[in-house]
């Protein structure tokens, strides 16, 4: 049956968005959840007729089948083992609509992504969850998502003005369009009537309407949202909002127009320390009764003062070592606190509270009045409010912490479980008291409670094994309390925001009772008559399905004794490359497989993101671990080759959004280090390029030498063609960006480039390339500072390229600069054969990597004087590396050395041009991208930073033999450029500004061009 399927598909679906092979269904099926669901098939969608056709096609083969957004969803909601649909990358566009106070938006837009789009005019996008920097519209609204700021009153569900839905008979609804109404009352009156009949007698039920309005004051997402049939009235409001928190059970939302709220201008927070986890819960309780006025209604759709109030309780304080817990602790120990024993800090609890206001006069009355509510509690220390962003985004930055401070300590091999639930705000004080116990009870002694306290609802982080029976059973019995707790204790919500998933789908009956229970069955067999849609999802017969199929987490446990270790060359052996490779790769154990990396990860989309990796090295582990099936890791290791570590860029930038900080580059790199031990030819050629780096980069000189007399012989297009016919026969790619060779300067010996005494004149005009400028300098100026330059070997041996039409290479640009600027420039003996080791490094030669390190550190070490002069390398991914390894140096990437140093001896003359900056992903690792950006505005007036554009893919050499991987990473930068005129861009790396170039059409250069270009020294 799936082969006739994926016949029907390929009829109109490509095949490179279809995989049935068993990496990719493995990657692409791993979701945050802690369940193993694989799918068959995996389709990557892009338009409402291809999801029409794929549903129709999925209805007509009886096949389940279930959409995903970004995969973030935590109980097991976008994961299966039939057919997933994903949404993400191709569902983006969006449109703002009157006044700015609705937003029109596509599935696969990340919900931070939305903020940044309304933020210029003063507006945000309700729903809030703690993912909102991965989690997209899709996701957030199909699981009515929700975080520390919408509460009730503004999530998804209240926010949402239309929805744009595909039904599983392939029909597209628009409920914001009268025409599509119109049209829908013709062909489906009896999916009307349905609604209707439902709602009616819903409503009919007086207890049941009752009970449902009642349950929807505090958060819930347990089973299908049944709120829009006691609040609306037209059937279309009814379908349209009980796609809120469906979890993919109903149809496919391709489109949704959501309200926007203002944002306020004045905000303060406080973090208010209690002695008792009880009184911090009356004080929530007696917070949430302050009103504010009017106008809050109008802004932020509630009348409240608080706005926000997160607990944290000892063992979360614990986890971020906050540094007033580890006074209250000392405090303890020394009997400061009445009637606590010494070693006994379970009573310190902090909620974390905000407010807001139109005016600031405003947010002080507002602070007045709170701070008088908590004088009626004991406090540990008393409430200080702060306006103050820097600090009140400490205290934020605490709460965000927790979460991966305890999931980044947890045992290997365990997984980290966030519950969900949330009690009616009155009964907060005594709940929250009666579920740590609980959880103490069995035996869970490092589980931490922290949450929404403001809407009565608490995450527990749990370290859970799923390796033993025992372990399984102790998770059931856990959860079973819980529910009891909730449910019978409290008729509150078993999960408030993360959605019902496989997780709670045993337990919805439970907590709505059998009335609305059936009422959710109906609603869904409208929708979804085969029950084809996310199966097993919110509605599940088994009682354990919420036990089964959980994910092994297997130990990344490779051989790390065969690793060779070059760090002892380095001056300071414990920056050794192999170490540090190593402690990344055990940091990758912590992975929780949340997906936040996905976001920043430039393969994610052509091949596998840093997530599927991860999930895909665990699974080859546990299969080679447990002997279990030697073929599909045998299938898994090959398939992994090309997908998984020849298309990482290494570049890193997933650990920029990871919460455990893990770098997928390091792993790759352990990775080609493992299977370079395993080819000894491999490891020899990186051995004599090591020993014969000078006479490599000749060499290289002669090989750009003839590509570029065959750019000019042959003409762009046939040389083109040529070069991608011998690309497809295994060699590099040459495109028409590849730069001519590095002409040599005139000089004999470059160590002691000494600058002319008078130093040329400023350039009058703005042109390409100033006369004054030229070559070479003799002589030497008394008293100039003096910079170790080392330009790396890349611009040692690249020029610029044909459409660069520059005069000079970098290497002579920085020397003019420099000496504009009155800088001496000293090269490190020996350059020639010098390199930081970054190739070796990609390539997984960490020894020889450190090797060719420690040389070069040597150089620059006696070039300064033993770091008396600061070290500038104009090639950013270089210096990257060199500052990893080399700490008793100042090593400066050009535009931080100009901010700093060049700067207050310059003049600059802006021009008018619009320019292109390309950041790139060492520049944004090492922090200095604001650097490049003051600095390129210092320049331009009209400096263009691109949307949506990470790394590059160029990824050191891999953009000349996988050149896919930088036509991805750059796809969404052509247009941009096209669209804003731009001539020129540039950056700080020569080999990311050939790709740059040969993805845009434009010359990319490094950013030393456009400083020269428009300074002039100082008068
Ligand atoms: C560390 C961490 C913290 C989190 N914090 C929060 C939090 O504070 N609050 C919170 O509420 N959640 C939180 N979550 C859970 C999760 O991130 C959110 O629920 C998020 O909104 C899911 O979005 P997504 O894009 O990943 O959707 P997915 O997980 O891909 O999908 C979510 C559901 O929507 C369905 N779906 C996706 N796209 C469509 C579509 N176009 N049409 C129909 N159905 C679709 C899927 O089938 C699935 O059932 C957290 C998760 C993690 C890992
Ligand atoms: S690498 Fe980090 S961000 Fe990526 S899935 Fe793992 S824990 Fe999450
Ligand atoms: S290093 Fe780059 S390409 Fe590789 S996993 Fe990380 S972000 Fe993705």
């Amino acid at each position: 049956m799936i082969a006739q399927f994926l016949s029907e598909m390929r009829q109109f679906l490509p095949d490179d968005r279809i995989y049935t092979d068993e990496l990719r269904t493995l990657g692409w099926g791993t979701d945050a959840s802690f369940y193993r669901q694989i799918p068959k098939v995996v389709i990557r969608s892009d338009g409402e007729e291809e999801i029409s056709r794929i549903v129709k096609t999925c209805r007509k083969f009886k096949l389940p089948y279930t959409f995903r957004a970004a995969g973030t969803s935590l109980s097991g909601q976008s994961c299966t083992d039939s057919v997933l649909i994903v949404a993400g990358k191709h569902w983006e566009k969006y449109e703002i609509g009157p006044g700015q106070e609705t937003i029109r938006l596509q599935p696969g837009i990340v919900g931070a992504k939305v903020n940044e789009i309304l933020k210029p005019y003063g507006r945000v996008f309700p729903p809030d969850p703690a993912s909102i920097g991965s989690a997209m519209v899709g996701g957030i609204v199909i699981n009515n998502a929700s975080g520390m700021n919408c509460g009730v009153h503004a999530n998804s569900d209240r926010m949402l003005v239309s929805a744009r839905i595909i039904l599983t008979d392939g029909t597209i609804l628009d409920t914001g369009s009268e025409e599509s109404r119109e049209a829908f009352r013709k062909s489906h009156p009896e999916f009307l009537r349905k609604i209707e009949t439902l709602r009616d007698r819903v409503r009919a039920d007086e207890k049941l309407a009752s009970r449902i309005r009642t349950k929807y004051t505090i958060k819930n997402v347990t089973g299908l949202n049944l709120r829009p049939l006691v609040a609306y009235d037209d059937p279309f409001d009814i379908i349209a909002h009980s796609m809120v928190g469906s979890e993919g059970t109903l149809a496919f939302l391709s489109e949704v127009t959501m309200r926007t709220l203002h944002d306020y201008p004045f905000k303060a927070s406080a973090m208010v320390y209690f002695l008792t986890m009880k009184e911090s819960c009356e004080a929530v309780v007696a917070m949430k009764k302050l009103k504010a006025g009017e106008e809050d209604l109008q802004m932020s759709a509630e009348q409240l003062m608080v706005k926000s109030a997160e607990m944290l309780d000892y063992k979360s304080l614990s986890a971020v070592d906050d540094p007033v817990y580890l006074q209250y602790k000392q405090d303890v120990d020394a009997g400061r606190i009445a009637g606590v024993e010494p070693g006994d800090y379970r009573g310190l609890t902090a909620i974390l509270t905000e407010t807001k206001g139109t005016t600031h006069e405003q947010l002080l009355e507002k602070i007045e009045k709170i701070k008088a509510c908590l004088g009626q509690f004991r406090l540990y220390i008393p409430a200080e409010f702060t306006e103050d962003p820097k600090v009140y985004g400490k205290y934020w930055a605490i709460r965000s912490g927790i979460f991966p401070s305890v999931g980044g300590t947890r045992p290997v091999g365990t997984s980290c479980l966030i519950e969900d639930v949330a009690f009616p705000i009155e009964s907060l004080p005594e709940a929250t008291v009666k579920l740590q116990k609980l959880i103490a009870e069995h035996g869970y002694s490092d589980a931490c409670i922290y949450g929404h306290a403001f809407e009565g609802n608490y995450h527990f982080i749990l370290n859970q094994s799923f390796e033993s029976e025992q372990e399984v059973k102790r998770y059931e019995e856990m959860m079973r309390d819980v529910a009891r707790l909730v449910v019978e204790g409290y008729d509150g919500s078993l999960k408030a925001e993360h959605g019902t998933g496989r997780n709670m789908a045993p337990f919805v009956k439970y907590e709505w009772g059998e009335e609305a229970y059936e009422a959710m069955k109906e609603l869904k067999a409208i929708f979804d008559p085969d029950g084809l849609l996310n199966q097993g999802v919110i509605f599940n017969d088994d009682p354990d399905c919420f036990i089964k199929c959980l994910k092994p987490l297997p130990v990344l446990d490779y051989d790390f004794s065969r690793v060779p270790d070059g760090g002892h060359y380095l001056m300071e052996p414990e920056l050794s490359t192999a170490q540090e490779t190593i402690e990344q790769v055990k940091r990758a154990n912590k992975c929780i497989e949340c997906g936040f990396c996905e976001v920043n990860c430039m393969s994610c989309g052509l091949t596998l993101s840093s997530r599927m990796r991860i999930a895909v090295q665990r699974e080859i582990r546990h299969l080679e671990q447990t002997g279990e099936n030697p073929e599909r890791a045998a299938t898994l290791r090959k398939q992994y080759k090309y997908y998984g570590d020849q298309t990482c860029a290494t570049d890193g930038l997933c650990s920029t959004s990871c919460p455990m900080k893990i770098n997928t580059g390091e792993l790759t790199h352990l990775i080609r280090q493992m299977d370079m031990l395993n080819s000894p030819m491999g490891y020899r050629v990186g051995e004599f390029a090591a020993n014969h780096m000078a006479g490599i980069k000749q060499g290289l000189r002669v090989v750009l030498d003839v590509a570029h007399l065959g750019h000019v012989t042959l003409g762009s297009t046939l040389m083109t063609q040529v070069c991608r016919t011998m690309n497809k026969m295994g060699m590099p790619l040459w495109t028409t960006a590849m730069p001519k060779k590095k002409r040599q300067p005139q000089r004999s010996d470059l160590t002691q480039f000494i600058i002319e005494k008078s130093l040329p004149p400023a350039p009058s005009s703005r042109g390409v390339d100033s006369a004054e400028n030229s070559l070479p300098y003799e002589g030497k100026t008394e008293g100039a500072s003096k910079v170790v330059y080392f330009p790396s070997c890349i611009n040692q041996t690249m020029g610029q390229s044909k459409g660069g039409n520059k005069k000079h290479d970098l290497v002579d640009e920085v020397i003019q600069l420099l000496a504009k600027a009155g800088y001496e420039t000293i090269f490190p003996e020996g350059m020639e054969r010098m390199c930081c080791g970054q190739i070796w490094e990609s390539k997984g030669m960490l020894d020889i990597a450190d090797r060719k390190s420690a040389e070069l550190e040597a150089a620059l070490w006696k070039a300064s004087e033993q770091g008396r002069y600061p070290v500038l390398c104009a090639q950013s991914p270089c210096l990257h590396r060199m500052r990893k390894v080399m700490h008793k140096m100042k090593l400066y990437e050009p535009a931080e050395f100009i901010m700093k140093y060049l700067v207050p001896r310059l003049d600059f003359h802006p021009i008018d041009r619009h320019v292109a900056l390309h950041i790139t992903c060492s520049t944004r690792q090492m922090g200095v991208a604001d650097d490049l950006i003051a600095l390129a505005r210092l320049c331009s007036n009209n400096v263009f930073l691109p949307e949506g554009v990470g790394c590059c893919g160029f990824a050191g050499d891999r953009g000349f033999t996988f050149p896919e991987l930088n036509k991805y990473g750059l796809r969404k930068l052509r247009p941009q450029i096209e669209a804003n005129h731009i001539e020129v861009g540039y950056s700080n790396s020569r080999t990311c500004e050939i790709g740059l170039e040969t993805n845009t059409g434009i010359p990319y250069m490094s950013i030393v061009y456009l400083v020269n270009e428009c300074t002039t020294r100082k008068k």
